[in-house]
């Protein structure tokens, strides 16, 4: 190889490598000036992931499972727990939407209603002032049972 040829393959690997850092160039430009693909009305809120359906129709919130699962808040509790840990009356938990879910113990009989802890918590902050007046309810009505209970032993034992 004498040194021409070893001067024209030095050229022509600069020039490639010059090409190759334009092409590069333009691609990282493109990549900034161009918009990220824009949201639709199907995205979690959260992380731009696939939104439960269920969910949206239910709640009208656009959350995925994985970013639900994160926040307290989107818990799902059926009527009776509901009921029991934000001592609220049925008259109120009518009023509440909720999200059907088939039953898992028996898929024929009626779905199950399942409340969002969220929407819990706001009528039991209304109904019991805050966490401290809901936990004060709690005690009253566990030392009322437990008085009921006491009267109804003594009937049993007298
Ligand atoms: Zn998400």
């Amino acid at each position: 190889m004498d040194a021409d040829q070893k001067q024209r393959i030095a050229a022509n690997k600069a020039a490639a490598l010059a090409k190759l850092a334009a092409k590069k160039k333009r691609k990282s430009d493109q990549a900034a000036t161009q918009p990220k693909k824009p949201r639709t009305a199907d995205d979690c809120d959260t992380c731009g992931a696939l939104a439960d359906a269920a969910f949206r129709t239910a709640f009208s919130i656009q959350t995925c499972n994985a970013c639900r699962r994160r926040d307290p808040s989107l818990d799902l509790l059926n009527a009776t727990d509901a009921a029991r840990t934000y001592l609220l009356p049925q008259a109120t938990l009518k009023c509440l939407p909720t999200l059907e879910r088939e039953n898992p113990r028996q898929p024929t009989w009626t779905p199950m209603r399942l409340f969002l802890r969220r929407h819990l918590v706001e009528h039991a902050n209304r109904r019991w002032g805050d966490e401290a007046g809901l936990e004060a309810e709690r005690r009253r009505r566990a030392a009322a049972k437990v008085k009921r209970d006491d009267a109804k032993a003594k009937d049993f034992f007298s």
